[in-house]
């Protein structure tokens, strides 16, 4: 494998995975048309790198466009397939807008990858597949019920992968993430949201006096502190799963392969804001809100068969989690608006 076309490589995880591509050896080609993201960070990593990468402002429902991309690169080996909207809570008002991107560009890009003879993919999956699990820490067997459009784009598409590798012989790995937090240890690349929906970068806008409080969801689950408990997983750590899930496409794969990406341990929501406290030294205030629809008490990772699979194992911890959420935030108040 040399050469690797990552889709929505100009967003808050593809940027990270460029970086780990590239400063392990690999070539990178980006596919994004900046629908939730900006071009800074495509030229940030390239810095970061001192590297350059091959860069296609391209929609994945263009087909032929995308085709021309893969004929103009010489010879793709595999591709990564950030490319997709989101938010849950957009997911459930706009349904059509969700099946329509994430599942039509998809397919898309899986007829190009046929038509041009590509036959190794990763795919960002979720752990949003599982919905309300029965056992945590989740194991890959776990049943799939996502509850949300969001996830059920997600399951369908894992659903279309495993078809697609067993009757075309490809070489497929699904990543389910659980909860990416963090950014860059140089503050230059991180999460830049208009609004954030999810805990973390909510925080930190309220440690920046963005925003004037955090709402807590609920304090009445059956938990540690009665804040609902995520396995947030630093995604620097979460790029290099997709480096050494390429390496593992190297060895042939051939069929589907699923490997959960989190650390093991949980964190509650109030654990969560209390180290932001600490690592910033600013007031956060909360206010303690109704149970979000949909939310669930509990998710956290086994992530074993990563771990002696992949050969991969997080290295980062809470604190350096929130340190470089941190760092990025305060170097960039506005994120990607604030570049000279
Ligand atoms: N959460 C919260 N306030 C917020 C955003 C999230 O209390 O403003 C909680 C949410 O209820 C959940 C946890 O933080 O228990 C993580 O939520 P997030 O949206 O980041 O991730 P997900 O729900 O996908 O696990």
């Amino acid at each position: 494998m040399k050469k690797i076309l990552v889709t929505g490589g100009a967003g808050y995880i593809g940027s990270h995975t460029c970086i780990e591509l590239l400063n392990s050896g690999y070539e990178v080609v980006i596919v994004d048309d900046f629908t939730n993201s900006v071009a800074e960070p495509v030229r940030r990593v390239q810095e970061l790198t001192g590297k350059t990468l091959s860069f296609h402002e391209v929609n994945l429902l263009d087909k032929e466009a995308l085709d021309a991309v893969f004929k103009s690169e010489e010879k793709i080996d595999a591709v990564i397939h950030f490319a997709a909207l989101k938010a849950v809570g957009e997911s459930v008002e706009q349904p059509l807008m969700y099946y329509k991107n994430n599942i039509s560009g998809s397919l898309t890009l899986f007829e190009v990858m046929r038509d041009n003879g590509v036959s190794n993919i990763v795919f960002s999956s979720s752990a949003t597949v599982y919905g309300d699990p029965e056992v945590t820490p989740i194991q890959e067997d776990a049943a799939v019920h996502a509850t949300n459009p969001y996830g059920h784009t997600k399951a369908m598409m894992e659903q279309i992968l495993m078809d697609t590798s067993h009757a075309l012989e490809w070489g497929v790995i699904l990543l389910r993430y659980f909860n990416p937090v963090g950014a860059h240890e140089s503050g230059q690349i991180g999460e830049d949201p208009d609004y954030p929906n999810n805990l973390l970068p909510f925080v930190s806008q309220v440690a920046a006096g963005i925003r004037e409080h955090v709402t807590i969801f609920g304090d009445d689950y059956d938990t540690v502190d009665g804040t609902g408990v995520r396995d947030y997983i630093h995604v620097v750590d979460l790029a290099r799963a997709h480096v050494k899930s390429i390496e593992k496409l190297t060895s042939k794969v051939n069929g589907t392969l699923i490997y959960n990406i989190g650390t093991g341990t949980g964190y509650s929501v109030k654990q969560m804001v209390e180290t932001f406290r600490q690592v910033s030294g600013k007031e956060i205030k909360t206010i303690i809100g109704p149970r979000r629809p949909g939310d669930i008490a509990e998710c956290t990772a086994d992530a074993t068969l990563a771990n002696n699979e992949l050969g991969w194992h997080a290295e980062y911890g809470l604190q350096e989690m929130i340190e470089s959420a941190w760092k990025w935030q305060s170097t960039y108040p506005n994120g990607y608006r604030d570049a000279k």
